[in-house]
């Protein structure tokens, strides 16, 4: 129980897990199943989602991340499981309905292989002896060698390398140990592996799955001097270069007296964190490029609205779109239209003309849309707003929507 405490307590700064995509179904009467919505979450109370198991092998570590809690000069308990003692815990943990799968990050004991080789034991332990189908998430250690990588992602759903810091720099800085290669490298070699067993299965649907929620990161952000155009540019080479199913952004909690990192005491950036998720969540399924939202003149998000608001504003020339003619594209960036309300509206007129009322009905955020819409057979709700007046007013009009993002819920759009 004290182990549990102390690795589940510390694996609360991994943010990098949620649930994947992947399906695994119950044969043969093994346990469980792992549907779309794989692992359960949890919220935390600075807003991080977490699975009920989400623990790290080992606190110990011979590395020294001066961000990392498990650094080796940090002055805590340490504790290690067995590997029997996490694939016990899990499955008595599935049998009492208490998860839908597992998390398993770890320190490093020894040398990255040799951490690697415990994960993937366990996860063949799940797979092989105990008949787990539920949802496995495991971090991939950097610097560990390809066949133990390989052998991971035919027993994990999702496999996770992390960057930690969004710069070679300032993984240099805070990570000597570290090398961004090692990183890099991982990711790389999942990529092609994850691609390779994608085709075969086309061709042969009985081959083996191979991490079939794909690879995700994460990084930390406010630990160093990185702005969000520097963050959102790493975000897009790892989706566009990589296929990342995900990037995961942790705020930095402060933990170290290091004059590297900011003091103890510093608010964690819970709201840029959740800017940047929105961010992200445009660039994923909005068509938006990074470079829309930040740039070299403002390269932060906005902090007291959302990135789609921020960029609808500076692009009032655009605006109002004709929702009853406009593409779905330009549709989706209307600010409080969400991708499925989108699709609805482009559904719903080719059945009639659309008045607001129509849209309402639909579960748009109205009282933000509005200024941004036209319709054929009505007048245009939008007056000659600056883009600072329409600002102030969606802000004051829409307080206690903005207080909730302002708190540690997610609120996307
Ligand atoms: S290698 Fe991982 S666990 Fe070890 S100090 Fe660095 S971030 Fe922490």
């Amino acid at each position: 129980m004290a182990k549990l405490q102390i690795l589940a307590d510390a694996a609360k700064y991994d943010v990098s897990c949620s649930s994947g995509q992947s399906k695994r179904a119950n044969k043969d009467k093994g346990l469980g199943d792992s549907k779309g919505y794989g692992i359960c979450h949890a919220f935390t109370e600075d807003g991080r989602c977490v699975s009920l198991l989400k623990i790290l092998l080992t606190n110990h570590c011979v590395f020294d991340c001066a961000y990392c809690v498990s650094r080796k000069s940090n002055d805590v308990k340490r504790a290690a499981f067995t590997v029997e003692e996490v694939v016990d815990l899990t499955i008595n943990f599935y049998r009492r309905n208490y998860i839908e799968g597992l998390f398993l990050s770890s320190g490093i004991f020894d040398s990255p292989d040799y951490t690697m080789e415990r994960l993937v034991r366990i996860a063949k332990k799940l797979r092989l002896e105990q008949r787990f189908n539920g949802y496995i998430h495991l971090k991939a250690i950097p610097g560990a060698s390809e066949e133990l990588i390989k052998e991971a992602g035919l027993y994990a759903d999702r496999l996770s390398v992390n960057v930690e810091m969004p710069t070679e720099q300032s993984l240099k800085l805070l990570a000597p140990d570290k090398n961004h290669q090692d990183v890099i490298r991982p990711m790389t070699y999942l990529k092609t592996e994850i691609a390779g067993h994608h085709q075969e299965r086309k061709q042969n649907p009985k081959a083996p799955l191979f991490a079939p929620a794909g690879q995700s990161t994460q990084m930390v952000i406010g630990a160093t001097k990185e702005t969000d155009l520097d963050i959102l540019g790493m975000t897009h080479q790892f989706y566009s270069q990589l296929n990342l199913k995900r990037v995961y952004y942790s705020g930095y909690v402060p933990i170290s007296q290091d004059n590297r990192l900011p003091a103890v005491g510093t608010p964690v950036p819970i709201i840029r964190e959740n800017r940047l998720y929105q961010a992200d969540w445009l660039l994923r399924y909005y068509g938006f490029a990074f470079n829309e939202l930040v740039g070299s003149e403002q390269p932060n998000l906005a902090l007291d609205i959302d990135p789609k608001l921020g960029w609808a504003l500076q692009h009032l020339d655009l605006f109002p779109v004709d929702i009853n003619t406009a593409d779905l594209e330009l549709i989706k960036r209307i600010p409080g239209v969400g991708f499925q309300s989108a699709q609805k509206i482009v559904e719903a007129r080719r059945f009639r003309k659309l008045q607001p009322e129509h849209l309402k009905q639909m579960g748009i955020a109205y009282n933000r849309a509005q200024y941004f819409m036209a319709f054929t057979t009505a007048f245009s709700l939008r007056k000659e707003y600056t883009p600072f007046a329409l600002k102030q007013l969606i802000l004051a009009r829409q307080k206690s929507k903005y207080a909730r993002t302002f708190s540690t819920q997610l609120s996307l759009f």
